[in-house]
């Protein structure tokens, strides 16, 4: 671990891992793979520790403390396909080409930033970390200061796992991420907020670094008439309450199919009461909020519509009941930022044209949800929406299938990653065109005279 007193320490660190990077040592996928491995039985071996802080850090129940250890998943789906996504990508040639042969050839692209946020405090530093070390190369890691207990394993596991030359960690707030920010990468990884993702863009635009910004938004989540309302109201509502709302994915707001909200609400408040009883400020299995500035901003929300169901509140606890908001219009300010907090508003609609057009209104959406049977409405918003990633009749759960790219669009960010994408956003596809000596045809060559007519035939004019 290191702390940074000063710029030359960051330009000491980057120097470090600079000359270990050009030494090639982590292009060999041996390598690659027994640093994966490591990793893996690091996170096995202070699983205990990682749960602990998720509680520490945001009282996050046991179960829910297993989402952070679950990268080890990930670990292994990247360790099973390793060796095939490393392999040159053989790219045909047109005849006009030949002969010659073309292929892409991914090759790491030297040392990279990963920044953190608190709500997955473990998970959103090391699920980058696996695609970086998976391309090949050296990383420098800057979890949340907002998760401190997290932020101290962290530090415990890099620290004994990993060659800092190779990988490493710098605890520390906003300056240390500026300090590091100043400096040349290959590549910035940042998890986080809109805000920020605008101060990181504009810092890496000074050495022209290329960004993979993984930022919020407002995820709408639509409710046709056409559901199994039980099953739809158990998901929501687990989407909604896992880690009290602080998930990027969660839903954000629903809107219902006026003729089924009724129904919808009172589901909802049935599946609150199964999981979390009379009073969730007792349940084991429900998380508090992280600090007291989002306690207060979330507090700030309330005020707004009909609380249907919740709405409790203690600030010595950091405690926000899941609360059900109705009578919200489109303009109050719960709907002019992302909530990320356990509150839901309830809006409804009469025409899905009208919701789709309202959800297109606003900016793009890190993910979007529909619950429905009809074909024709799932078709519909698929084709009529956009969104980093959409799932249909769940929530959440889209993130985990690490075969599908996981990242926003527009506002909710730019790049993707997991399983093989982590790999290509790691590494620069390189493309390589191999010719032989042995025909080399005059078309091209000055003096060009009746050649114009061969060209034109060759780019397909007649
Ligand atoms: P944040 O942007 O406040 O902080 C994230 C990181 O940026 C922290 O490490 C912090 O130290 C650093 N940072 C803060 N201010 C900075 C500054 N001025 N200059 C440079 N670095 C700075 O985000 P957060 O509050 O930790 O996370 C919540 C947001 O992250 C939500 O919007 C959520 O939707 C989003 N998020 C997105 C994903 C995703 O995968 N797309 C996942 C989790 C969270």
């Amino acid at each position: 671990m290191t702390t940074l007193a000063a710029p030359t320490a960051v330009a000491e660190l980057l120097r470090r891992q600079r000359a270990y990077w050009n030494t090639g040592a982590t292009r060999s996928l041996d390598f690659r793979l027994a640093q994966l491995k490591a990793l893996r039985t690091a996170i096995v071996q202070h699983q205990a520790e990682i749960i602990d802080a998720a509680k520490r850090d945001l009282g996050r129940p046991e179960f829910e403390g297993y989402i952070e250890v679950a990268v080890i998943s990930e670990i292994d789906y990247v360790i099973k396909h390793l060796r095939r996504w490393a392999k040159p990508r053989k790219a045909s040639l047109a005849l006009s080409q030949r002969p010659g042969s073309a292929w892409v050839q991914p090759e790491p692209l030297g040392v990279v930033l990963v920044i953190g946020p608190w709500n997955y405090p473990f998970q959103l530093i090391i699920s980058p970390l696996i695609g970086a070390i998976a391309a090949g190369n050296c990383a420098i890691l800057k979890p949340s200061e907002l998760a401190p207990a997290t932020s101290a394993v962290l530090v415990q596991l890099i620290e004994t796992t990993f060659d800092p030359a190779h990988i490493t960690l710098v605890e520390g707030g906003v300056d240390t991420a500026q300090a590091l920010l100043a400096e040349r990468f290959d590549h910035i990884f940042y998890t986080g907020g809109e805000r920020v993702g605008k101060i990181v863009m504009q810092a890496a635009a000074q050495h022209l670094t290329p960004v993979t910004l993984e930022l919020g938004g407002k995820s709408p989540c639509i409710v046709d008439a056409d559901v199994n309302l039980e099953v739809a109201a158990r998901r929501i509502v687990w989407g909604k309450c896992l880690n009290a709302g602080q998930t990027c994915v969660a839903p954000d707001y629903l809107l219902v199919d006026e003729r089924i909200k009724a129904e919808l609400v009172a589901a909802l408040q049935q599946r609150i009461q199964a999981c979390y009883g009379e009073n969730p400020a007792q349940s084991p299995d429900y998380s508090r909020i992280v600090n007291d500035r989002q306690f207060d901003r979330l507090v700030g929300l309330l005020g707004q519509g009909t609380v249907l169901v919740g709405g409790d509140h203690n600030r010595d606890d950091r405690y926000i009941a899941p609360t059900l908001i109705d009578g919200i219009g489109w303009d109050d300010p719960i709907m002019q930022e992302e909530i990320f907090g356990p509150l839901l508003p309830i809006l409804t609609y009469r025409d899905l044209d009208d919701a789709i057009a309202a959800v297109n209104q606003r900016p793009k959406p890190l993910a979007l949800y529909l619950f429905s049977r009809d074909r024709q409405v799932q078709t519909q918003v698929i084709d009529r929406t956009t969104a980093g990633s959409m799932c249909l009749n769940d929530v959440v759960v889209q993130v985990a299938v690490w075969n599908l790219p996981f990242g926003g669009v527009g506002s909710s960010g730019m790049g993707s990653y997991h399983g093989q994408y982590s790999f290509d956003t790691f590494s620069n596809l390189k493309s390589v065109l191999k010719k032989p000596f042995w025909l080399d045809v005059d078309w091209r060559y000055p003096p060009y005279q009746d050649k114009v007519k061969v060209f034109r035939k060759l780019i397909g004019l007649s």
